[in-house]
């Protein structure tokens, strides 16, 4: 395979990299760097099948030679960076994924869409199962996202139908590992650097909402399968493993050995009440599911945050 991973340089499609180059494929990264950093994929440099092009997607797309396959990974993707970068994440969503669509189509390559739960919204069907349509708001402080996505999913949809492309379609739920940016802004990063430096934890609201979080390695592992497998119709990727905020707070306290006390902040617009994957479709189609605990999860991921903030 000679893979393009548009977003190769973030958290997830760093690890993506990783994968598939250990499986003996060819990958070239497309990252502009706004929310991905080179030191994700810096191990990667001189590895004779790995390219890095500093590239927007939204602009222009062009890439030499053949391509089978395209993961389309790019996305500023923390609640944190909508009010930073919401037209940025627009245009990813749209233009980007209308470009990324287009090699796709030119190389005849097979194309995979992260999208995400985000989709789903503040859901009124609870597990999420792919065949419901969500609640979102689309001029809410999510709405630049989740629209993104929702536009996204739309015109892949459409490129399989009209155009005959390979498609695939992951919703990615809540997902954590290292190299996530120590001031991501999301609920691991901000609680894991908070326990290191002995800070307090900042839960908002009461604490009480859900997610379920899926360690990084699992996400990949069933990003490939449908990537292989199919179908084109969207997929839940995630743990159903669901937690409030308040227990995964404690969990990273209790992982770290941390005295930090908690502290509770306002929760923010449109948050999410609950989120949990139903995997019935992953688990009979591609025959996928999550192994790693959140424990075992965060005793992978608490080195790297420890090593880098000595470094910072
Ligand atoms: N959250 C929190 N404290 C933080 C950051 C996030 O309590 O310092 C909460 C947030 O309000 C949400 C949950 O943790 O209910 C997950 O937030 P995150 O930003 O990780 O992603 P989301 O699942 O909302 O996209």
């Amino acid at each position: 395979m000679r893979v393009v991973i548009t977003g190769g340089a973030g958290f997830i499609g760093s690890h993506l990299c990783d994968v598939l180059l250990e499986d003996g494929h060819e990958v070239v990264v497309l990252d502009n760097l706004i929310t991905g950093s080179l030191e994700n994929i810096s191990h990667l440099f001189g590895h004779e099948r790995f390219r890095y092009l500093k590239m927007d997607v939204t602009d222009f797309l062009h890439v030499e030679g053949e391509v089978t396959h395209i993961f389309h990974m790019a996305s500023p993707a923390s609640p944190a960076d909508f009010p930073q970068f919401p037209i940025q994440i627009l245009k990813v969503g749209s233009l980007g994924t209308h470009k990324a669509l287009g090699l796709a189509k030119q190389k005849g390559a097979r194309f995979l869409l992260a999208s995400t739960s985000e989709v789903y919204g503040d859901p009124e069907v609870h597990p999420q199962t792919e065949d419901y349509w969500g609640r979102v708001n689309p001029v809410g402080p999510r709405g630049v996202y989740d629209e993104a996505k929702r536009f996204a999913e739309a015109m892949t949809m459409a490129y399989h139908r009209t155009h005959g492309v390979e498609t695939r379609i992951v919703r990615i739920f809540n997902t954590f590992g290292p190299r996530m940016r120590l001031c991501d802004g999301r609920v691991l990063p901000n609680f894991l650097t908070q326990c290191l430096s002995g800070e307090p934890l900042t839960v908002y609201g009461d604490g009480s909402q859900t997610r379920s979080f899926c360690f990084v390695d699992d996400l990949v592992e069933g990003i490939i399968q449908l990537m292989a497998k199919g179908p084109s119709d969207p997929v839940n990727i995630g743990n159903p493993n669901e937690i409030t905020i308040l227990e995964f707070a404690e969990k990273i306290k209790a992982a770290t050995q941390s005295s930090s006390e908690i502290v509770f902040r306002p929760l923010p617009q449109d948050d999410p009440k609950v989120r949990r994957p139903d995997i019935t479709r992953a688990r009979n189609l591609l025959g996928w599911e999550p192994k790693i605990s959140i424990e075992e999860g965060l005793d992978r991921t608490i080195p790297n945050f420890k090593a880098r903030l000595k470094m910072s």
